[in-house]
């Protein structure tokens, strides 16, 4: 189902004559490799002051713990949504191919965005008993082929040795979010969530995954109803920040 160039026994027998090339520049690279280090390094990261809640990045000289115009006056029901890059250049662009190109082996470079995550200060040391990736539309997935936040939380919880589960289903197949504004996008996700029958995360300590933050109203909408399911916190990490 997946359309993976390097599932392609073609492929597979090139790369046994060829180096593996950049996905951005196309220079040689080493095998384990996905991005040469020159593009890895123009990978635009967040730089602090941000917003302790979205991740936001502001300017100037702010020094203490501060919500930005984005997360004030709203009620989100996550702790905080932690970015490490920003959806611009090179992320925005190996983003999008592994999104909408059926880049699916782009899974690797975007997840090792993603598991920089872990090591901020407001997830590291946090215990999470589940990883939960937000769900698309069945009807979505069957479109795209797989679910992008579905293969980074399987990375993530690999790489931090927790389980991954999929509690939450999809049930409205919402028409794309981008060209709404906060209040609309929250109109339109409204019921799109439910918790799977037999699902049951009361107790538990939830890590929600997705690629992208925007306005971080699917990631509260998610949390949202992960909390009426008796979850004692939400916290939400994706591979970059928009
Ligand atoms: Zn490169
Ligand atoms: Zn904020």
């Amino acid at each position: 189902m997946w359309k993976s160039p390097k599932a392609n026994p073609v492929n597979a027998l090139v790369s046994l004559f060829y180096p593996p090339l950049c996905a951005i520049c196309s220079e040689p690279i080493g095998s384990s490799a996905y991005l040469c280090a020159s593009c890895r390094r123009k990978a635009p990261r967040i730089q602090p002051p941000f917003c302790f809640t979205c991740s936001e990045p502001f300017s100037g000289d702010i020094t203490q713990v501060f919500s930005c115009a984005n997360c004030a006056h709203r009620h989100l029901s996550f702790e905080s949504a932690v970015a490490v890059y920003r959806s611009r250049g090179v992320v925005r662009q190996i983003l999008h191919e592994f999104k909408y190109g059926h880049q699916i082996h782009l899974r690797h470079p975007v997840a090792e965005w993603l598991n920089e995550t872990l090591r901020d200060p407001r997830l590291e040391g946090h215990r999470f008993d589940l990883v939960v990736p937000v769900p698309l539309h069945p009807a979505r997935k069957r479109e795209r082929g797989f679910n992008q936040a579905e293969l980074l939380a399987q990375s993530l919880s690999a790489r931090a040795g927790l389980t991954m589960r999929e509690p939450l289903e999809r049930i409205r197949y919402t028409t794309t979010q981008t060209a709404f504004d906060r209040t609309e996008r929250m109109e339109n996700l409204r019921n799109a969530f439910r918790l799977r029958k037999k699902a049951n995360v009361r107790g538990l300590r939830v890590l929600l995954i997705d690629d992208v933050l925007t306005t971080g109203s699917t990631l509260s909408e998610c949390a949202r109803v992960l909390k009426a399911a008796g979850a004692i916190s939400v916290h939400a990490a994706t591979a970059a920040r928009a």
